[in-house]
């Protein structure tokens, strides 16, 4: 691991500092276990300076002109790039996907950086005629204050750069708390937006668990929450900001349908959803979790997935032949084989996987072989929840009708795609598919950074990240109207 590129502190006030309690985070490799280093747990008390910290930057940051805060952004996107690699291979390290992917990742938050900095030109509101003579009226967008920023582990840079980026565009200052399997990404990350030069107190790190996140969530300064993660914490989350008026945004949960039409190519399927199913693990919030075939796909699907699964490489990420890598913890070990225990119970059939792998060198990591079920109904617990690991079920559906149902069947609405060259029936599901994010003979997965970003129903409260729908969540608009006749003038009254 290379040290020069994370800090074991938090950042607050433009300072690295320690903890106020004694409490520590381990970060460790997935794969080996290795102590990859120790960061503060931090409490209330490193909350509250925190955002004492954002509060009392706030006023410079937002009377900086947007076009000079997108400057500094810019400089953190050449950074970026310029230690692309190291942070990737810091990332393979610290959560376990393989280095095609952490590249990827890093990729996402420096596609993201460069795009949203370009906002800082543009930032658009709009002018329009008023209804009185000698009147102008437009609308701006105008920052919130203290954002408080809460993310997950599975991205650790590219979800962090969706939410902090367009936050500091926008004029607001932030509090960033991140999952506690990946806080070395996030001093990594937050250590080159201070390089860039951002100003003390601009963007705070509170490294920490849940308890930090909460306190982040309770904390009377923060205006602006902006959560990903589980549904269950989320809703949680979002319930203690709705209490106080507190605006959030959350990115939750997925249950990914891929529905395979009668003349779709199967190759490319198996490409597509091996991708889909198995890449980062399982671990995406737009992992595909259920294929729906149809009588004439069924075993066309279900024996080349097999095939693509046998022959995945599982093991370290940091090794260039390896396609999949471990699980993130213990704990999500542990309720992937729950989940495949409830699907044996439920009466679904282990096709391959179902079971723990042990790579030489690495058996003290936690891998588990990607696994197909068959026979799988759309009420089943392992149809219905998200699983979060390499297992993906397939469901027998008759017809694209009964299909987009299972499709829709699900408390989360993320993403969904269908692999289909009948263009009538592409264009239904598309229409009929109520997700975020659909795709046409692709997987679950592949994102692009200017488009909105997001899920409907349990995945999230109707924002989306990404594209300039991003600056929505973290800014709010104001109205203007100047009135120049020298005269009163009523709206909707005076009409002559
Ligand atoms: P999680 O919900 O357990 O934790 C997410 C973050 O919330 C962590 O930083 C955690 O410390 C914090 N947290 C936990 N309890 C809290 C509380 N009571 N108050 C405030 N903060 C709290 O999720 P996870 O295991 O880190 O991530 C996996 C989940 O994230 C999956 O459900 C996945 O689908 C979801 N996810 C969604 C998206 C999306 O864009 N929709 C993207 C990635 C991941």
């Amino acid at each position: 691991m290379d040290a020069a590129l994370t800090r074991d502190r938090n950042f607050i006030g433009g300072r690295w500092v320690d903890g106020s309690g004694a409490a520590r985070l381990t970060s460790t490799n997935p794969a080996s276990g290795e102590v990859l280093g120790v960061v503060p747990d931090s409490g209330p008390q490193d909350v509250d300076r925190a955002v004492r910290a954002a509060a009392e930057a706030w006023p410079r940051w937002r009377a900086t002109p947007a076009p000079r805060r997108a400057e500094i952004l810019f400089r953190a996107a050449e950074l970026l790039v310029a230690r692309k690699e190291d942070l990737a291979r810091l990332m393979t390290q610290e959560m376990g996907k393989i280095l095609a992917e952490t590249r990827g990742d890093v990729q996402e938050a420096i596609d993201m950086t460069y795009f949203i900095a370009g906002e800082g030109r543009r930032l658009h509101g709009y002018t329009t005629p008023s209804e009185m003579p000698r009147k102008a009226a437009y609308c701006v967008r105008a920052p919130i204050g203290v954002v408080g920023i809460i993310t997950p582990w599975n991205f650790p840079m590219a979800i962090p750069s969706w939410k902090i980026v367009p936050a500091l565009v926008c004029g607001n200052t932030v509090v960033f708390k991140p999952a506690p399997e990946t806080p070395l990404v996030a001093t990594a990350f937050v250590a080159v937006l201070e390089e860039a030069g951002l100003p003390p107190g601009v963007v705070n790190l509170v490294a920490g668990g849940d308890q930090a996140g909460a306190a982040l969530v309770d904390h009377p300064g923060v205006a602006l929450v902006s959560f990903t993660g589980s549904t269950d914490v989320g809703l949680q989350v979002a319930a203690r900001c709705a209490a106080r008026g507190v605006r959030i945004s959350l990115e939750m949960g997925g249950k990914n349908a891929a529905i395979v039409l009668d003349d779709a190519d199967l190759d490319l399927v198996a490409d597509a959803l091996t991708w889909s199913a198995f890449g980062t693990t399982g671990q995406r919030c737009t992992a595909c979790s259920r294929i729906l075939v149809t009588p004439r796909t069924h075993t066309g699907v279900v024996e080349r997935l097999a095939g693509r699964a046998a022959k995945l490489r599982v093991g370290n990420g940091l090794d260039a032949v390896t396609e999949m890598g471990p699980l993130v913890s213990a704990a999500q070990r542990a309720r992937v084989e729950q989940y495949v225990a409830i699907g044996r119970g439920e009466g679904t059939r282990v096709v391959i996987g179902g079971e723990r792998v042990a790579p030489a060198g690495f058996e003290g990591g936690f891998f588990y072989a990607p696994t197909v079920l068959d026979d799988v109904r759309p009420h089943m617990r392992v149809a219905q929840e998200e699983i979060f690991g390499p297992v993906v079920g397939v469901i027998r559906c008759a017809t694209l009708d009964e299909a987009i149902e299972v499709t829709n069947g699900v408390r989360y609405g993320l993403s969904a795609s269908v692999f289909t060259r009948d263009v009538s029936a592409a264009m239904r599901a598309i229409e009929e598919i109520r997700t975020g994010i659909v795709y046409v003979n692709h997987g679950t997965i592949g994102a692009e950074v200017h488009l909105p970003f997001g899920g409907t129903r349990h995945t999230g409260n109707g924002h989306r990240e990404g594209g300039l729908q991003a600056l929505d969540v973290f800014s709010e608009w104001k109205s203007v109207y100047i009135d120049y006749s020298g005269r009163l003038q009523r709206a909707q009254i005076d009409r002559e």
